[in-house]
């Protein structure tokens, strides 16, 4: 990214390390069921206290021998059997003898001498025995004890947001508990004379068009809502009024409580609002101006004991720059490990606009044609037209110093993720 050719404006990447750099990550932890701890951010590592597979045990519905005995045409005296559940238990407590066979089901563990099982369709039984119709490998259809995972290895790591595969993993190993760190606390409210609240009253749909200048207010909405992805306690405040006295009672209570306050709106610079001056008041706030489209205005800093993001108001420019700063922010604060997000190359399918000096995050929608990743627009670009974003499953990334793009061209995309869905 060229930072000279946009004097003032501050590089996305260099946002970020800015945030990166004053925010501390929560210390408490807590015990939680795994029943409860999806999405929670792991506070330990996990280790695995018993091996998975637990026991040498059968891939296949057959046969265990040894398979030293074994050619084509070699007899066996089936002598028990080894269900799921249910091993094999000799007679007489010793090992399986030369020649001897027991029925086995998969999952059931290995009988004691057996290192072989032979699936049922290569053997001919008649009453108690059972003919091989070819010779076999010695190991083959076993699954070793520990394969999948080994006694004291380390599972998960420490910083690990767990997914629901991680829920099944932790069951495979007995955990019915995890250590993780205490969920965030996010602050929300929305500024703006012009904003209208959804109706709860029964029935009520908006059929009619809001009253002249008057609009809904979809940030609150959309954040609560993307905000549940984090698994973060949220505390929604409202709409609040154009007004010092209303935004300065607001922002205080919000930071009674709260690791993070976000706030939509009033960011921009010449706003009729009041919101910069009730923060300078409060906080230690830094409004920068960054350099990504959309989403130009942004407030960070400390406020109270916890801190502060301030998004543009538009749209389109609080789901981006939510996403794009707010995210990885909320997600470090929650003490996740993270990983650099993947970019794709795809072509692009048609003509995309752009001016040079601010990183585009375009709306975009990403298509496998032809083995080929290939990108198009989702509609008007503007900060404000929410429905393209809406319908697009990516952002197409295009570099600040970058002018219009043609059909044909390469541009990097970076899909969706839950986050932002
Ligand atoms: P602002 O950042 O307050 O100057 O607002 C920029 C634009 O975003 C204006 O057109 C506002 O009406 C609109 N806007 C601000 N807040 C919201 C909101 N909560 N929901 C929808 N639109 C909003
Ligand atoms: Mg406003």
């Amino acid at each position: 990214m060229d930072f000279c050719s946009s004097p003032g404006l501050l590089p996305v990447a260099e946002a970020m390390q800015r945030i990166y750099a004053q925010l501390v990550p929560l210390r408490e932890t807590q015990w939680v069921d795994l029943a409860a701890a999806l999405d929670c951010v792991l506070a330990e590592p996990v280790c695995a206290a018993i091996n998975v597979p637990a026991s040498d045990n059968s891939a296949m519905d057959g046969y265990a021998l040894r398979s030293a005995d074994t050619s084509s045409g070699a007899e066996f005296e089936v002598i028990g059997q080894s269900l799921a559940g249910h091993p094999f238990v000799p007679a007489s407590g010793a090992a399986l003898g030369a020649f001897q066979a027991v029925r086995i089901m998969t999952g059931a563990v290995i009988p004691a001498g057996a290192d072989t099982v032979i699936m049922q369709e290569k053997v001919t039984r008649s009453g108690n025995r059972i003919q091989l119709d070819a010779a076999v490998v010695q190991g083959d259809n076993i699954r070793r004890a520990g394969d999948d995972i080994a006694q004291g290895s380390e599972l998960l790591a420490k910083g690990r947001r767990i997914t629901a595969l991680d829920i099944g993993l932790l069951a495979s190993i007995g955990v019915a508990q995890v250590k993780v760190y205490r969920r965030l606390r996010v602050a929300l409210l929305t500024t703006g004379d012009e904003l209208l609240p959804l109706s709860l009253s029964p029935g009520s749909s908006p059929l009619a068009a809001p009253q002249a200048g008057k609009i809904y207010d979809s940030n609150r909405p959309l954040l609560v809502a993307l905000l549940q992805r984090l698994n973060v306690e949220i505390q929604d405040l409202g709409i609040i009024a154009d007004d010092i006295t209303a935004l300065r009672a607001a922002f205080l209570q919000a930071s009674e409580w709260a690791d993070v306050v976000i706030s939509t709106g009033g960011v921009s610079v010449g706003d009729a609002d009041y919101t910069k001056d009730v923060l300078e008041e409060l906080g230690q706030i830094d409004f920068w101006k960054i350099a990504m489209k959309p989403g130009k205005p942004f407030a960070f800093g400390r406020l109270g004991h916890g801190w502060f993001f301030g998004l543009p108001g538009n749209p389109v420019s609080t789901a981006v720059t939510y996403h794009q700063l707010v995210v990885p922010a909320l997600r470090y604060m929650a003490g996740e490990n993270l990983v650099a997000v993947s970019l794709l190359i795809a072509v692009a399918g048609q003509a995309l606009k752009k001016q040079p000096g601010r990183m585009d995050f375009q709306r975009g929608i990403l298509r496998t044609e032809q083995g080929l990743n290939k990108v198009y627009s989702a509609g008007a670009q503007s900060s404000g037209v929410l429905s393209s974003m809406a319908r697009a499953n990516c952002y197409i990334c295009l570099e600040a110093e970058r002018g219009n793009v043609a059909a044909g061209e390469t541009v990097s995309v970076i899909p969706f993720d839950e986050f932002i869905r």
